[in-house]
């Protein structure tokens, strides 16, 4: 008889005496219908190359691997590696990296374990660092085509939210400026063990092939971003003083020529705004050094 995932995950546990680290995020998905949604939505065929970003002891690695053609499971905590030796036996095409992956050559990885991608991302993210390990893939342009991923509810709130909402921003306005959003799955927190605080969402970021409003210097449009959102009630005028760049009234004649009204606060922005402002912004600053 096939165990369920929770019934495996008790048995693997108890075997080896596991202790869950908090700081490290641990909190194992019990729940097979979910691992199936998941594995469904990152459309997984066996011509994808994956990347998985803390496997625990596992339970998606083994469904993922089942369907594609390779995944690079890349774990943090070592007390984790004999457990996958265990658990993922009786499939080859499969690599385990113990390494922290923030600090990890992602482009090496798929360069050498992965015959140069393209790639998927697909995790169950560990919640304390969700948001880098997202923006590291898109910023250090990883050839990644799908990230599907388990968040906390909230940052997957905030990833799709739209301008003038609570929720909306920087993080909002990055993904967005990448990829496509949509929801793969609801989970709620008696899913996992242990039970975290908060329910989780699984989200898809299909990264699309050409970005869709020209941005002609990207550093730039991430610090105007970054700069926009830094004191939520301050007008657009008042927010761009601090890239420290331009004095007041040069930022009056860099909104005027992006059609922006200086009163304006940067949360109404949308991506397209952005995209022009940074766009001005970027010449006038080059002009000046
Ligand atoms: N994939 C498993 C599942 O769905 O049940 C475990 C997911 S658990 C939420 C997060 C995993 O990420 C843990 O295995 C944890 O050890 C690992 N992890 C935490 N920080 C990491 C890091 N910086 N680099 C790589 N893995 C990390």
């Amino acid at each position: 008889m096939k165990l369920t995932a929770n019934q495996r995950t008790k048995l693997i546990v108890d075997k080896y005496k596991f202790r869950f680290s908090k700081s490290l995020g641990q909190n194992f998905l019990i729940n097979d219908d979910i691992l199936e949604q998941i594995v469904e939505g990152a459309r997984i065929t066996d011509e994808d190359y994956v990347i998985e970003v803390g496997p625990g002891i596992g339970t998606l690695t083994h469904a993922m691997a089942s369907e594609a053609k390779k995944v690079v499971a890349v774990e943090i905590d070592k007390n984790l590696i004999p457990i996958l030796e265990e658990t993922l036996t009786d499939l080859d095409n499969l690599e385990v990296v113990n390494e922290d992956i923030l600090k990890a050559d992602i482009h090496k990885i798929v360069q050498e374990k992965l015959d140069g991608g393209p790639v998927k991302l697909v995790a169950n993210l560990p919640y304390y660092i969700t948001t880098p390990i997202v923006m590291k893939f898109l910023e250090e342009h990883v050839p990644v085509t799908d990230i599907v991923v388990m968040v906390q509810k909230e940052v997957a709130d905030r990833m799709n939210a739209v301008p003038s909402t609570k929720e909306y921003g920087a993080l909002s306005v990055a993904v967005q400026y990448y990829c496509d959003t949509d929801i793969v799955a609801k989970v709620p927190r008696h899913m996992f063990i242990p039970q975290p605080n908060v329910d989780s969402i699984v989200i898809g970021l299909r990264v699309r092939p050409e970005r869709k409003y020209k941005v002609d210097d990207e550093e730039i449009f991430f610090k105007t971003v970054k700069a926009s959102f830094a004191q939520r009630r301050k007008t657009i005028l008042n927010s761009l003083g601090t890239l420290g760049a331009f004095d007041k009234e040069k930022l009056k004649e860099i909104l005027a020529e992006a059609g922006i009204d200086e009163r304006r606060r940067g949360e109404t922005f949308s991506l397209e705004e952005f995209a022009s402002l940074s766009n001005v912004i970027a010449r006038e600053w080059k002009a000046e050094k």
